[in-house]
C-alpha cells in the first residue's frame, strides 16, 4: 500500500491538492501569453510573501541550494570577505559554497541550538575598517536544530557597526510560514525553495535581490550562466524565460500564493505558531528537551527533540517509517542520532499535527522510552482547543 499519511518532515511539505493539480499541466509553449500569464502573478505574489516592495525576484528551476548559489554568484567576486555563523547543519552548507567559491569566509562557530550570535557579528563588522566583508550570511531558520534567529538583529548589527556589506539570508524554512520582513529588516538577498512554506514539489529556487544587491551583480565577478539574474531579467521582460521553465511549477506558485495571501500572512503565521505550540507542549509531557536552547529560538516550522543520551534518536525515525509508514526527520551533522525532527510547516492543521505526535508516542513507546501513551497528545489538544475557543472570541 502507497501511504497516504501526511508527512512530517521539515520540506518537502505536504502539498494541498488543488496546488498538486494546478502543477499537472498538460505541455505548454514557454513562449507562448499563457506563461506570461502565470509568471508575472507568480512573481507579484512571492514579493507580497517576502514582503518586498524594492529589487527583482527570480523563480529559478533548483532548490533552496540553487538559491543560494544564485545569491552568492550574482553579487560577489573572487575572494571576497563573508561573515557566516556556523550553527546547523545548513549554515554549514551554506558556508561550504562559499569556500567552495574561493570566497573568504570568517565562521563563528556556535552550539548548534543556539541562535546567530547577533553581538559577535557587530563585534566583527566594527573590527572590519578595510570593508574586507562584502556579505554577511544569515540563516533564519536553521532546519537541522529548529532554531529561529533574530535578523532584525543581524540588519541592527550592521547599521550599528556602520557596515556596507550585504544581507543575504537564508529563508528555505521560514519564508511563508513565519513573519519574514524583507523591507523592514532590509534584506539585500531572500532565499527560499519551492517546496516548503509555498508548498509546492520541489523544483523552483525562489530568491528576492534588493536594489543593492542588484546594484552589486552588475560589478560582481563570480562567474555565473545558469543562476544569472542578468540572463532572467531579460527573459523576464520579453515575458519568457532565458531557458525552459517547469510551467507546472510556476502554475502551482501562482495558486499557492493566491491562497497565502488569502488566508491572511498573519493568519498563517498565528497558524503555524499554534501548531508549533502543540508540538513543544507535547514535548514537555513527554518529559523531553529540544534541541533550540531558549524559548525565543524556538522555531514555529520545526520542531528537533532531544532522545535521552544512549538512545540512537536515528531509531524513532526508521521505526516511524517502517511500521506506521509515517516520515518524521533524522538528526544531521553534529545532532546526528541526538535528535529527531517534527515538521509543522506548508500545508499543515491542528488535526493533523495530533496524528503526528499520537505517532510518534506509539513509535517511542514501542521503543522503550518512558512515554504514558496519549500524554503528549493530550497536551497538544489543550493548546488546540484554547486557539479554537480564542478564534470564537474574536469572531
Ligand atoms: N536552507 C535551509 C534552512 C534548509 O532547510 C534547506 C533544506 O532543507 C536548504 C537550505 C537547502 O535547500 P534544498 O534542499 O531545497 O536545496
Amino acid at each position: 500500500m502507497i501511504a497516504q499519511n501526511p508527512v512530517f518532515i521539515p520540506g518537502p511539505t505536504n502539498i494541498p491538492e488543488v496546488i498538486r493539480r494546478a502543477c499537472d499541466l498538460p505541455t505548454i509553449d514557454h513562449r507562448s501569453p499563457f506563461f506570461a500569464s502565470v509568471l508575472h502573478p507568480a512573481i507579484d505574489g512571492v514579493r507580497k510573501v517576502l514582503k518586498q516592495s524594492n529589487g527583482e525576484t527570480y523563480m529559478i528551476p533548483g532548490t533552496g541550494t540553487g538559491g543560494w548559489e544564485t545569491a552568492i554568484a550574482n553579487t560577489l567576486s573572487p575572494g571576497d570577505g563573508i561573515l557566516a555563523a556556523r550553527n546547523g547543519m545548513f549554515s554549514h552548507k551554506w558556508i561550504d559554497m562559499c569556500k567552495r567559491f574561493g570566497l573568504d569566509v570568517t565562521q563563528i562557530d556556535v552550539t548548534w541550538g543556539e541562535g546567530l550570535p547577533v553581538a559577535r557579528y557587530e563585534e566583527i563588522l566594527r573590527a572590519d575598517k578595510d570593508g574586507k566583508i562584502k556579505a554577511v550570511l544569515a540563516t533564519h531558520n536553521e532546519t537541522a536544530t529548529g532554531v529561529v534567529s533574530d535578523i532584525a538583529g543581524v540588519r541592527k548589527a550592521l547599521d550599528a557597526a556602520g557596515h556596507g556589506a550585504l544581507l543575504l539570508v537564508d529563508g528555505v524554512s521560514s519564508i511563508g510560514s513565519m513573519p519574514f520582513e524583507f523591507d523592514e529588516w532590509r534584506v539585500d538577498v531572500a532565499v527560499t525553495g519551492s517546496q516548503k512554506g509555498f508548498m509546492l514539489p520541489a523544483g523552483l529556487a525562489i530568491i528576492g535581490f534588493s536594489d543593492k544587491a542588484v546594484a552589486a551583480s552588475k560589478t560582481a565577478r563570480l562567474p555565473r550562466t545558469y543562476f544569472s539574474i542578468d540572463d532572467m531579467r531579460k527573459g523576464y521582460a520579453a515575458n519568457g524565460y532565458p531557458y525552459t521553465p517547469p510551467v507546472g511549477l510556476f502554475n502551482g506558485l501562482k495558486l499557492s500564493t493566491e491562497m497565502l495571501l488569502a488566508e491572511g500572512l498573519d493568519n498563517v503565521f498565528a497558524r503555524h505558531a499554534r501548531i508549533a505550540g502543540g508540538i513543544r507542549a507535547a514535548v514537555n509531557a513527554w518529559g523531553m528537551k529540544l534541541c533550540a536552547v531558549r524559548p525565543e529560538l524556538y522555531s514555529n516550522t520545526v520542531t528537533a527533540i532531544r532522545t535521552p543520551e544512549g538512545f540512537d534518536a536515528g531509531r524513532v525515525v526508521a521505526h516511524a517509517h517502517k511500521d506506521y509508514a509515517m516520515a518524521f526527520g533524522a538528526g544531521l551533522g553534529d545532532v546526528a542520532g541526538k535528535v529527531f525532527r517534527i515538521g509543522h510547516l506548508g500545508m499543515m492543521t491542528d488535526s493533523m499535527a495530533l496524528s503526528g505526535i499520537a505517532t510518534v508516542e506509539m513509535v517511542m513507546a514501542d521503543l522503550g522510552l518512558d512515554i504514558t501513551l496519549g500524554s503528549g497528545v493530550a497536551a497538544a489538544q489543550a493548546v488546540y482547543r484554547k486557539g479554537v475557543t480564542e478564534k470564537r472570541m474574536a469572531a
